[in-house]
Formats: C-alpha cells, sequence, structure tokens
C-alpha cells in the first residue's frame, strides 16, 4: 500500500511539473486531490487496515497529498508570475519613442505688435495705463477741448449708450490722459493702449472697433524736441535704425502745436513705390503739444509744466509690420491666417 501512495504522488508530481497552463494544474488537482482524486480515494481505503496500522498508513496519505498540493501550489504561481511578467512585456511604453506633440495656439498678430510697442516705450522708461471702454463723454471729449458744437461728437459717428446722453463708448484713447492726469502729479510718462470704438463700415480700412496707443509726457521744461526725439527713437527701434521722420503741421484739439508724423517708407526707402503711392513717406501717428486748457482742467499749472501726446493706430501698424492689406483678417480669426505669425 505504502508503495502505490509513492506510485501516485510521483505520477501527479511529475505531471505538475509537465503542465503548461493553468487549466492543467486545476485537472490534476482535481484527478488527485478532488472528491474522487487519487490521493482521496486511497484515504478511503483506511478503513479496510488493521486499526494498528490506520495512523502510519493516515501519516503516510497526508503527506503524500502535502506534497502534492505543494507542487501544484508552487507550479501555479510560477506560471501566474510569468503571465505578469509577459502581459507586462507586452503592455511595455518604449519612452524612446517621439511623442505627440500638444497643438499650441500662438499669440494674436495684434498683441505680438502691440507688445512689441509697449516693450520700446518701457524701455524708454513709459509705464502702461489703462481706462474704461464705456465712458463718460466729459473725459472723451470735454475735458479734451472737444466743444459740444464739435463734429466729432457727431452721433454719427459715436455710439452713446441707450438711455444716457453722457455715457459713450470711447472713440479715442486720449480719455485715459485725462483719467491719468487728474490722479498723478507730473513726472507723467505713459502708454495707453486699448480698444475705441467708431461707427464706421466695415471694409478693408475701417471697423467699428479698432486699437488705439495712446502715449502722454507731461513735466517741468518738455520742449517739441523731446516729442520728436521720443517718436524718432520709437520708430528707429519698430522698424530699423534707417528709418527717417517728418513732421507736417495738423491740427488736434487737445494739442497745440499739433502735427502729423510721417516716416520714410520702409518697403522702398523713400525712393516711392506702391506701398507709399509714389510718395516715399508714410503718415504713422498724431502728436503735438499738449494744450494749455487741457493741462488746466486736470489740475496741472501750464505755466510751470508742459508736455507732448500722441496717438497711434494699431492696426495700421501691424498692417504695416506684417503686409497685411486687410484688417478685417485681424478679426474673423481664421485659423490658416493665424497660423502664419
Ligand atoms: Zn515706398
Amino acid at each position: 500500500m505504502n508503495y502505490d501512495v509513492e506510485n501516485i504522488k510521483n505520477a501527479a508530481i511529475a505531471e505538475v511539473e509537465g503542465a503548461s497552463d493553468l487549466k492543467q494544474i486545476d485537472d490534476i488537482r482535481i484527478k488527485y486531490l478532488g472528491k474522487k482524486g487519487e490521493i482521496t480515494q486511497l484515504m478511503k481505503t483506511m478503513g479496510a487496515l488493521p486499526a494498528d496500522e490506520r495512523p502510519a498508513f493516515g501519516a503516510i496519505v497526508n503527506s503524500a497529498r502535502g506534497a502534492v498540493e505543494d507542487a501544484l501550489n508552487a507550479k501555479k504561481a510560477a506560471m501566474e508570475s510569468v503571465a505578469i511578467q509577459n502581459k507586462m512585456l507586452s503592455e511595455k511604453i518604449d519612452v524612446t519613442m517621439p511623442g505627440v506633440k500638444p497643438v499650441l495656439g500662438s499669440v494674436h498678430p495684434l498683441t505680438k505688435v502691440l507688445n512689441q510697442i509697449k516693450q520700446i516705450f518701457v524701455g524708454m522708461g513709459f509705464v502702461i495705463a489703462e481706462g474704461p471702454e464705456v465712458e463718460k463723454d466729459y473725459y472723451n471729449f470735454d475735458a479734451l477741448n472737444i466743444p459740444p458744437t464739435h463734429s466729432a461728437r457727431d452721433e454719427d459717428d459715436t455710439f452713446y449708450i441707450d438711455g444716457f446722453d453722457d455715457v459713450l463708448l470711447r472713440t479715442q484713447t486720449s480719455s485715459v490722459q485725462i483719467r491719468v492726469m487728474e490722479h498723478q502729479k507730473p513726472p507723467i510718462r505713459m502708454v495707453a493702449p486699448g480698444r475705441v470704438y467708431r461707427s464706421d463700415a466695415v471694409d478693408a480700412t475701417h471697423s467699428p472697433m479698432f486699437h488705439q496707443i495712446e502715449g502722454l509726457v507731461v513735466d517741468k521744461g518738455v520742449t517739441m524736441a523731446d516729442l520728436k526725439g521720443t517718436l524718432s527713437d520709437f520708430v528707429n527701434n519698430l522698424y530699423g535704425e534707417k528709418i527717417d521722420v517728418r513732421f507736417r503741421p495738423h491740427h488736434f484739439q487737445f494739442t497745440e502745436p499739433s502735427a502729423e508724423m510721417d516716416i520714410s517708407c520702409p518697403n522702398c526707402g523713400g525712393k516711392g513705390c506702391n506701398v507709399c503711392k509714389g510718395e516715399g513717406w508714410i503718415e504713422i501717428l498724431g502728436a503735438g503739444m499738449v494744450h494749455a486748457k487741457v493741462l488746466e482742467r486736470c489740475g496741472i499749472d501750464p505755466n510751470v509744466y508742459s508736455g507732448f501726446a500722441f496717438g497711434l493706430g494699431l492696426e495700421r501698424i501691424a498692417m504695416r509690420s506684417l503686409g497685411i492689406n486687410d484688417l478685417r483678417l485681424f478679426y474673423e480669426n481664421d485659423v490658416r491666417f493665424l497660423n502664419q505669425f
């Protein structure tokens, strides 16, 4: 009998060793250790033995059962570990593979040119100022020496807010000059970029909303020479050292004297081409010495202080810098257009 036990045990362990998957392991467990399994059956034969032999036989069968169980468990554990390893190998990530680059947006061309302009002025010691787009007509007109009868206040040009006759969408960033001067005593050196609104029909060069950049310098002894020097420096920073400037007399309500500034055509160098319409010069901004009445209204004594102001159109500068011929492209936000910058 003992010999049978040993044989069955060895056969079982050999089968376990030869098993190649978990299903076979289960089958072997049932074949030997299940209710009707060979080793279980051996236990049942014990009753036929003389009473004094039973304990020894029982111990041998139990030991065989234990050995087969151990073999089954060890094999199962080994198989599972291989399975896990294979799974890990098949799911391995190759960190040396090139990744998928996330799609990044880019800075809008107007913002790009605005940042460039701001950087130039900040480099010259200017601070950036802001003011409200919904403005009182006092800041947009009266304080800038634009009387109630002036054509600029025409309802056809200005968006007034319904229900108010003194609240409007600002038509110029010059309103920010007044707000700054009311709260800050000279020296003042600021640029105020922002949106402005005029009741214009949309075409290649007009939009009811566009951007201006207002500049203001107020201090003791500021002269027209400071205006010219500052704006020449600005243009040379923006378009290059070879650009010349010229000033033509002009009229603005809030500056006296006033001027328009032209730059020599960056495209032809002043010889004349289709960009400058054969002139050799391109108008770029309006400027002038701050009107004494404007200083006075803000509580700044024009006998002590003087200043200059200038205003430029961001879209016009951006169109020129980037070679764009239609203003509408800036606002349509067609990704094919924006991607070029
Ligand atoms: Zn030209």
